[in-house]
């Protein structure tokens, strides 16, 4: 991992984290970039974007640039723009809070929408601290079937040492 100008990317991605508030989007990108932190703040449609820089088991030099939104509803209207060039996603709920889970949903809708059925999507349940890293994977072993969704981690941004790295 680098950071700054120096590093030479072979490959830039933007990869969108999406789902409800205070599911823990900001802390786990927080965690993610640490070491190569960089954030910024598009108001216009309440969106940050952070840097991560990291280099592939083969070598190449890929840099991440990590898309999380911010306001929620109020921008819904913005999220063909949030969407837009994305290659990636990583959709974020919270073990403890069902409702959480059943409005990714609407999320992966949107992801097939603008970005097509292909889209690679990801499935994080975090705050797994806070049920001692047990959860059931029966629900979102059928939520990776229908929705075309490619893995599914348990993750702790508080306790990140015992969790699972999804990128
Ligand atoms: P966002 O709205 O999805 O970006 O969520 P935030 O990152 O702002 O987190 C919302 C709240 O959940 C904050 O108080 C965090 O400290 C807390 N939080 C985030 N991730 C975790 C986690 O893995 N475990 C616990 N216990 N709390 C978390
Ligand atoms: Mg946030």
């Amino acid at each position: 991992m680098s950071s700054g100008r120096s590093f030479d990317a072979d490959y830039i991605f933007k990869v969108v984290v999406v789902g409800e508030g205070a599911v823990g989007k900001t802390s786990l990108i927080l965690r993610y970039t640490q070491g190569s932190f960089n954030t910024n703040y598009i108001r216009t449609i309440g969106a940050q974007f952070s840097k991560f820089d990291l280099t592939a088991k083969a070598g190449e030099k890929v840099r991440l640039f990590l898309w999380d939104i911010a306001g929620q509803d109020t921008f819904s209207f913005m999220r063909p723009t949030f969407f837009s060039g994305s290659k990636a996603c990583i959709a974020v709920f919270d073990v403890t809070n069902d409702t959480t889970f059943s409005s990714l949903q609407t999320w992966i809708d949107d992801i097939h929408k603008y970005c097509g059925n292909d889209m690679p999507v990801v499935l994080f349940g975090n705050k797994s601290d806070l049920v001692n890293n047990k959860y059931s994977n029966q629900r979102s072993n059928a939520f990776l079937k229908t929705n075309n969704v490619l893995g599914f981690y348990l993750t702790s941004a508080k306790n990140w040492d015992q969790c699972h790295s999804g990128v």
